[in-house]
């Protein structure tokens, strides 16, 4: 493999072929996909744990689960691991360095469509002007086979941003649930070759409509919304940057950094060299970080750009909801509502299950009138 080292230029997503000829099929027993897919891939899929789901591998026997499933950790993971080597070296007699070998076969079976949604995102992040090789290695071999969602969890909004619970294009392979097996749209090249010797039948013209009044019935099911359209957020954020509920909700923030670990377009890691100099050897890793943390935005002399914690919390808010939309041309939230589940401050307001991490509320609370936020101490700085 050639050096990868950051700002190597950018290696480009081959454009996969999109197929049009195959048409929609029916699958009527998953088990053989699955086996298909474990022939070839190492394949990561939503699988029960502990009474949640969680992106992990799919082993001979272990079925994934396809319904729509907001799993603790979303499949960022596969492309952008929690802690990886990015490479070993030696410093004795010539400076060498060994990386590792990316070329594996992945394939994320069952992500939902904003996730996928996040996936785009996360590939404007790591190609854009600064590549990250060692992600785009990864994504460049991995197979997308997306799962439609047939409800939609209570936590998320994905129907706010246009990001769910339909899946348009961006797959290898499209699987809708239906009442007796799953509808299979092919999107690619690679997703018909793993098809293609399934014996599968065309779908019929029922089989569509009965994913047409599935999703249909999700989306009206869905009751969480964002209050405003996203067109208008980036001006309405600006305009209530000095918000006393900023002030309000940052005060009761833990700093944890769940909600950004948990987000699926979140992507900041820490890069740091392990070095066992007697032996002249060393590592260098990169572990996920999180910009709610105190010491993330730390520098020399202990100077820290984002010491009060209201400027932490409103950064993240921020940065979702308006800046990388300014910065990548693509949303920053999905709304796939993981931040909701997963912040520990849970206060049950206005009557919904929510969360301080929650955009919705966040959003929510900035509409509310000024004076309604009673703010003991103006300007807060706790750390
Ligand atoms: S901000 Fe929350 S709801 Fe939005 S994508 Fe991230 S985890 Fe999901
Ligand atoms: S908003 Fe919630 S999850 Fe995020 S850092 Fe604060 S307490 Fe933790």
């Amino acid at each position: 493999m050639a050096c990868l080292m950051f700002g190597q230029v950018l290696q480009v997503l081959p454009k996969r072929e999109v197929v049009v000829g195959i048409g929609s099929l029916k699958l009527d027993n998953l088990d053989t996909l699955i086996e298909k897919v474990l022939d070839g891939y190492l394949a990561y899929g939503p699988i029960a744990k502990d009474g949640e789901y969680a992106f992990e591998l799919i082993k001979p026997g272990i079925k994934p689960y396809l319904g729509c499933a907001v799993t603790m950790l979303p499949a960022k993971h596969v492309l952008q691991p929690v802690n990886q080597m990015l490479f070993s070296f030696w410093l004795g007699n010539g400076f060498k360095i060994e990386e590792p070998a990316l070329d594996t076969k992945l394939a994320i079976l069952g992500i939902s469509p904003c996730d996928v949604h996040a996936v785009l995102a996360l590939d404007r992040v790591f190609g854009g002007t600064f590549v990250d090789p060692y992600y785009w290695e990864r994504r460049k071999n991995t197979l997308i086979i997306a799962a439609n969602c047939t409800e939609v969890a209570r936590e998320s909004f994905c129907t706010s941003w246009g990001t769910g619970p339909e899946l348009y294009s961006n797959y290898d392979l499209l699987l809708t649930e239906i009442a007796d097996g799953y509808l299979v749209e092919v999107g690619s090249s690679e997703g018909e070759e793993v098809v293609k010797d399934l014996g599968l039948s065309k779908a019929t013209q029922s089989d569509l409509n009965d994913k047409a009044l599935r999703l249909e019935r999700a989306r009206a099911n869905s009751r969480k919304k964002l209050p405003i359209t996203p067109n208008k957020l980036h001006k309405f954020l600006k305009d209530n940057f000095d918000h006393p509920a900023w002030v309000r909700n940052a005060d009761v923030c833990f700093s944890c950094g769940n909600c950004t670990f948990a987000c699926p377009t979140c992507y900041c890691a820490d890069i740091r060299d392990e070095v066992r100099p007697s032996r002249n050897v060393g590592v260098r890793r990169a572990e996920w970080d999180s910009c709610q943390i105190l010491e993330f935005s730390e520098v020399a002399l202990g100077a820290n750009f984002r010491r009060p914690r209201i400027d932490r919390f409103k950064h993240r808010a921020l940065h979702k909801l308006s800046w990388m939309k300014q910065q990548y041309g693509l949303t920053g939230c999905v709304g796939c509502g993981r931040c909701v589940r997963w912040c520990p401050s849970w206060p049950e307001r206005r009557g919904r299950i929510t969360s301080l991490a929650d955009p919705v509320e966040i959003v929510a609370d900035l509409m509310e009138p000024r004076e309604k936020f009673k703010i003991e101490r103006p300007g807060s700085t706790i750390v």
